[in-house]
């Protein structure tokens, strides 16, 4: 099902005119509005009219997530304020947040772009979408749901956290689909367990959009099988508007991007040196129709690749591949790279192990995983915890090629945040 089968099916040659339309458009937009951008512009010797192809786009400056905090409170704005008509922030991790501003058509189409990711996961008017994504100044709520209200499907806007709340409002208002972050979903899933729900019989979900945070293709499907659903991988970040940048459609094999919103390329991390498609590298991202705020050439700092293929679903905006972390994620371990979702790859590949799970490093480089054990796993004999401490230990080696401590805790000991996870603590004194 396409929510609009024009523009989704268009023909590249078609869809590239309209990129290299829209992006002549915004680059005239920032020279005459951006401050910020008028002073890049001027470092590089560039004006507008010199982009005539979506090659030229490489002339053009990146944005750094520096660079928009930098602007904090003001924002990269293009319009007068009183187009104005939302904000939202980005938390990050650290320092301070950036301020991101949408205008009327920037907030409607936003939804539009979520009505698309929606349509093509199979979400129709019949649906009841179970939010519990964290509502405020956060993206990840707020767009669901108004993108959600115009495929006209019913929204509830329960939030993160209070599971117990959360399963009476599946219950009692048989909720078809849930809009939650990875980690919640597993912690979830323990939760319906412990209560004896079986989610097939007892309740009506049937699919989950999951995003916000990196997540492997294990935890997809012990997450799937836990819940009884199907999860689709949803990508977004707050500078590109938040969730509906990139979906998963029926075939649920890699992410259309929406290119005739997003002009996309993948460059080398270190180098920023463009990357042909299928290499992994960094993703970079250009708002083609951002009214309020456009941006150029955002580095996302997200590792991905662009599937050049195209989809059997006749959906021409090409797809990303899942991502895989970060480049501020990758941890040094005794001189090795590594990344957490090597770490959780191993982990939700194994039975045994539960919903959650810590990486601590501390000392000089002492690296410990913290696992928490599935419901019922444990029977008692010590002697099995050791041996499958030790057998996780040794996955762990064969994946990241150091050995961490591996330590077994119950099922729901491990910290849960409501927002997103945090898998690393790092209290090394190197
Ligand atoms: P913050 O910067 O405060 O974390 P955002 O909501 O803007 O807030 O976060 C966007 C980031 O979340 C993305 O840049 C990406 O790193 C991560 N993310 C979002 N969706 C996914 C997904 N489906 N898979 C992996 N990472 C994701
Ligand atoms: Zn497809």
């Amino acid at each position: 099902m396409y929510w609009d089968r024009r523009i989704e099916t268009m023909e590249r040659s078609a869809l590239e005119r309209l990129q290299l339309q829209r992006l002549r458009t915004t680059l005239r937009r920032v020279e005459k509005t951006v401050p910020f951008y008028q002073q890049k512009f001027k470092e590089l010797g560039i004006a507008s009219r010199d982009v005539r192809t979506l090659e030229d786009v490489r002339r053009l400056p990146f944005t750094t997530g520096a660079d928009l905090r930098a602007s904090y409170p003001k924002g990269l704005v293009a319009v007068p304020a009183s187009r104005l008509l939302r904000l939202h922030t980005s938390s990050g991790t650290t320092g301070k947040p950036k301020a991101l501003f949408f205008s009327r058509a920037d907030v409607d189409n936003a939804a539009e772009l979520m009505a698309r990711c929606l349509t093509m996961a199979g979400v129709t008017a019949n649906d009841i979408l179970q939010n519990m994504m964290t509502y405020g100044l956060f993206t990840g709520a707020l767009v669901m749901h108004y993108g959600a209200e115009k495929v006209g499907a019913m929204v509830i806007p329960a939030g993160p956290g209070n599971s117990e709340k959360q399963l009476l409002l599946m219950q009692d208002f048989r909720s078809t689909v849930l809009h939650i972050t990875p980690s919640y979903a597993l912690y979830f899933a323990a939760f319906l367990q412990s209560k004896g729900i079986d989610p097939r019989r007892d309740l009506a979900i049937r699919r989950a959009f999951v995003g916000a945070e990196p997540y492997t293709e294990e935890t997809r499907r012990k997450i799937e099988k836990a819940l009884g659903v199907q999860v689709f991988n949803s990508y977004g970040l707050s500078e590109m508007n938040g969730p509906g940048v990139a979906f998963e459609c029926e075939r649920q094999d890699g992410m259309h991007l929406w290119e005739d919103n997003f002009l996309m390329e993948i460059v080398d991390p270190v180098t920023g040196e463009p990357l042909p498609d299928g290499r992994k590298g960094e993703l970079v991202l250009t708002t083609l129709r951002r009214e309020a705020m456009p941006i150029l050439r955002y580095r996302t700092r997200d590792i991905t690749s662009i599937l050049a293929k195209p989809c059997p679903c006749g959906r021409t905006h090409r797809r990303l591949s899942r991502i895989t972390g970060r480049t501020d994620d990758m941890l040094i371990v005794r001189g090795v790279n590594i990344y957490p979702q090597q770490i959780e790859q191993v982990l939700m590949g194994i039975p045994q192990v539960g919903s959650n799970y810590l990486i601590q490093l501390e000392g000089l480089d002492e690296m410990t995983v913290k696992v928490e054990l599935a419901e019922g796993s444990f029977d008692g004999k010590v002697e099995r915890l050791v041996a499958l401490q030790d057998e996780i230990a040794a996955r762990l080696r064969a994946e990241i090629l150091t050995k961490p401590r591996v330590e077994l805790v119950p099922p729901g000991s491990l910290p849960v945040s409501e927002g997103k996870a945090r898998r690393v603590v790092d209290h090394r004194k190197l």
